[in-house]
């Protein structure tokens, strides 16, 4: 689950003393396998070296004392990591705000109350198509139909609900029904955008990708049913191409950092840099490094080949340290 930026955390990192966001990929681990999957997370897919309980309370401890004020954790599969609840716990009282991006295959009535009593924010999780079938064309093994019960218990204790979509050619038509039942079962915002040609999703791209065609049709229905459902569900997608996202971004950082499962720091998830290592540096030292590395070289060397080759998103998980 790649972390999506809220809009509302556009805010530009340059005169800030600590991040506004931090995006925390707990583990690579994942109970399924998606074709789509950027991160290539699948079942034994942890990454090698990633963080212990006592590593990651020390970056919890330096998040909650620069009061970082939103923190979310995703993966792989967050629920899977070993001692997620422990974590979350940690922050009970400091009121960060929480929020958990998961893919719902994991929730009962005991996961719903423990997020609540946890004080979690916003649960998103994926509901990329209103059929079972084309739910599990890309997402093998899935279950819709956990995911709808899931957001119903969180809703029922009142944890606030996000759903996200990722059009494929075998759902992309159905983009507005999805929409219409994100709505119903009380999402509060809806994500979607072009899919990102990395990680696992480059074996399966010919059979994934929408056309060009499909991508119109559908960019025509979000906009649609953004306005129709305009004050009452946020709709927010990415239309444009990764390369002019992060044009805009090389010029504006926004204030969030990427921490991996291993600790190291990422720029964003579009680029393959890495400026920080939790495990070794201080919370200051790495956002100090963070706002530096934007102005690297290197990134908008990356970017220019992005625009000149998109099959250069390839190379996202070759790490570069800046
Ligand atoms: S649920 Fe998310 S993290 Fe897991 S394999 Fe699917 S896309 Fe990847």
């Amino acid at each position: 689950m790649p972390v999506v930026l809220p809009e509302s955390l556009g805010a530009s990192a340059a005169d800030l003393s600590a991040p506004l966001y931090a995006a925390w990929q707990l583990t690579n681990e994942c109970g399924l396998s998606c074709r789509h999957c950027i991160e290539g997370s699948g079942p034994g897919r942890a990454m090698p070296g990633e963080l212990s309980r006592d590593e990651a309370f020390r970056i919890i401890d330096q998040l909650l004392a620069a009061e970082v004020p939103y923190v979310a954790f995703s993966g792989g599969e967050p629920l899977l990591h070993p001692h997620f609840f422990e974590l979350l716990g940690r922050f009970r009282g400091s009121g960060t705000g929480l929020k958990v991006e998961t893919n719902g295959q994991n929730f009962d009535a005991g996961t719903c109350e423990r997020m609540a009593k946890c004080e979690v924010k916003s649960v998103q999780l994926s509901m990329d198509g209103t059929t079972e079938e084309s739910y599990r064309a890309l997402r093998p093994g899935a279950s819709l139909a956990k995911v709808v019960d899931g957001i119903r218990g969180l809703r029922r204790v009142g944890v606030a609900v996000e759903v996200n979509f990722a059009p494929t050619r075998f759902n992309v038509g159905q983009i507005g029904a999805a929409m219409d039942r994100a709505f119903e079962l009380g999402a509060y915002a809806f994500y979607t955008g072009r899919l990102i040609r990395a990680g696992r999703a480059v074996d399966f791209w010919d059979g994934l990708a929408p056309s060009e065609a499909q991508y119109g049709e559908f960019f025509g229905i979000v906009k649609a049913k953004a306005l129709e459902y305009e004050g009452r569900m946020r709709v927010c997608y990415h239309e444009l191409g990764i390369a002019g996202e992060l044009r805009y971004r090389v010029e504006h950082p926004a204030a969030l950092i990427i921490i991996l499962p291993d600790g190291r720091v990422k720029l964003i998830n579009a680029l393959p840099f890495v400026c920080g290592d939790l495990r070794r540096q201080n919370l200051r030292e790495v956002w100090g490094a963070y706002k530096t590395a934007w102005k690297d070289l290197r990134v908008a060397r990356f970017i220019d080949e992005l625009e000149r080759d998109p099959d250069a998103v390839g190379k996202l998980h070759e790490w570069v340290a800046l």
